[in-house]
């Protein structure tokens, strides 16, 4: 929800994270503001955080606190398998879950599919993320329903990174069960999936609905958190499923340049807040 101080531009964007209670960003310079045909897509400055993503009126990425959310939904999947050279990100049309796949010189090929052009295209000129990662050669961007990608290519993968918004619109069928089958349809032996959940203290009914059918699924499948201060509740929730790869174990070389993930960051995400493993008991 933006308000306006004038009927000209939006003098600060907000996001309602409860009905009562969320989020603001008073706006420096507006970037671009449109409607695709799955959303409203809004990209502007704000002194605090840098250039800012929303989708529908919900924060999806900051300039400031983006490393968090896409080095956690990345690294741990990738630093344990021991040689992910296939690589398919779901959703992520901004960029950063794509710029952190290729960080690993392991990575031979990585498919981003992502249903919105526009949110490629407007990311594309406003975030510094997509262009370095399309021109090395390993990453190709397909623009569609990764729901469907899954369901008609016949392509396996090493590891599937589920970049997705919250379950409202098109991204509702990506946190579904049918779904995950199609994701573990499409792992290579010993591969990995992981997926963002969604807020640790606002979702916890999904995190239990979804744990479940996750575990019935494969034979690891383990939530695991990490901090993303621009995110409702600050702390987020995601997913490490393989029938092959426990996610705790010996982890390749972390690569240079990360800001918030280490080793001893991925031992201790999977130690679950009393609150989430209570639920998902
Ligand atoms: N980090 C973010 C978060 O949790 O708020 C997610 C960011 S990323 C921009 C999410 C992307 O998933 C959006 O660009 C959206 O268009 C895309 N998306 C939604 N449904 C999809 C689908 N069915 N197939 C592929 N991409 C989808």
């Amino acid at each position: 929800m933006n308000s306006r101080r004038s009927g000209r531009r939006p003098a600060e964007y907000r996001e309602e994270q409860t009905p009562t209670s969320g989020i603001y960003f008073k706006c420096r310079r507006p970037l671009y503001s449109g409607r695709s045909r799955f959303q409203r897509i809004d990209v502007f400055e704000n002194d605090a955080f840098g250039r800012v993503l929303f989708l529908d009126g919900l924060v999806q990425t900051t300039e400031r606190d983006e490393f968090f959310y896409h080095e956690m939904l990345v690294h741990p999947a990738l630093l344990r398998h021991p040689r992910p050279r296939r690589v398919l990100i779901i959703g992520g049309g901004d960029g950063g879950a794509l710029r952190e796949v290729l960080r690993h010189p392991a990575v031979e090929r990585a498919t981003l599919v992502e249903i919105d052009g526009r949110v490629i295209d407007v990311c594309r000129t406003h975030f510094g993320w997509l262009e370095p990662s399309l021109r090395g050669g390993r990453a190709e961007v397909v623009v569609g329903d990764g729901n469907a990608f899954l369901a008609e290519s016949g392509e396996r993968f090493d590891v599937i990174l589920v970049d997705s918004s919250d379950p409202v619109g098109p991204s509702t069928v990506l946190h579904e069960r049918a779904f995950y089958a199609r994701v573990k349809r499409a792992l290579k032996p010993g591969g990995i999936a992981a997926a963002q959940a969604g807020a640790l203290l606002y979702h916890l009914d999904s995190h239990r609905r979804k744990s479940a059918f996750l575990r019935r699924m494969f034979r690891h499948a383990l939530f695991y958190t990490g901090p993303v201060p621009t995110y409702p509740g600050g702390t987020w929730c995601y997913v490490f499923c393989s029938d092959a790869v426990p996610p705790l174990g010996r982890l390749r070389r972390t690569p240079p340049g990360l800001r918030y993930y280490n080793p001893g960051i991925h031992r201790a995400a999977f130690a679950l807040p009393n609150l989430l493993a209570e639920k998902l008991s």
